[in-house]
């Protein structure tokens, strides 16, 4: 997912890759502890355009992906969509000059700046993070998913059980409970 920047012209280019997520080796390492699995490739379009000293990157990065709900478990399939915008620059642009290092890095990673070194970008850890970021940070199967029961593991979205009036307070109580105890642990404190 390189190009030498000789190659791209002033009206700018469109690119198409698809790519095995294993060539990933962050999403393979984050999909592994979500329990779930990429299904099929990613599809990454982008269109690169000269700006000033700059390259405008508009793209968009696309996975089918089966993950677990995590409330009930069950198994989802889910197609994970981003588009991002990204500007790639070889030098720090003069704007940004002054102050220390680690205030140019900041400015730079805020308006979402991307330095490259040589006459080649290479887009594969920008498309990387951009996947990380689309990620459900809790998957659900549906925004209305009633989960398992605590108490004895009953699917709540396929039928009730015997915990169901317990449960109803539960929360509270949970709360109540965690409180009791940790003001315990203050009390018994020197
Ligand atoms: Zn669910
Ligand atoms: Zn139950």
């Amino acid at each position: 997912m390189k190009i030498q920047i000789q190659h791209i012209p002033a009206e700018g280019i469109t690119l198409t890759y698809s790519k095995a997520a294993k060539e990933f080796p962050v999403l393979t390492a984050l999909m592994k502890e979500e329990g779930g699995c990429f299904q099929g490739p990613l599809i990454i379009k982008l269109a690169v355009v000269p700006e000033r000293e700059l390259f405008k990157v508009s793209g968009v990065v696309e996975v089918d992906v089966q993950l677990d709900c995590s409330r009930c478990l069950k198994q989802i399939q889910d197609r994970l969509s981003r588009r991002f915008t990204l500007r790639f620059s070889k030098e720090i642009p003069q704007d940004l000059h002054g102050g220390d290092n680690e205030e140019v890095e900041l400015t730079a990673e805020q308006i979402g700046l991307i330095f490259f070194r040589g006459e080649e970008i290479d887009f594969k850890d920008a498309v990387q993070e951009q996947v990380v970021l689309a990620m459900p940070f809790k998957p659900l199967c549906n925004e209305a998913c009633k989960g398992l029961c605590p108490h004895c593991g009953t699917d709540l979205n396929v039928e009730s059980c015997a915990c169901t009036s317990e449960r109803s307070g539960s929360p509270f109580a949970v709360l109540k409970d965690w409180r009791a105890s940790t003001e315990g642990k203050r009390k018994t404190k020197p």
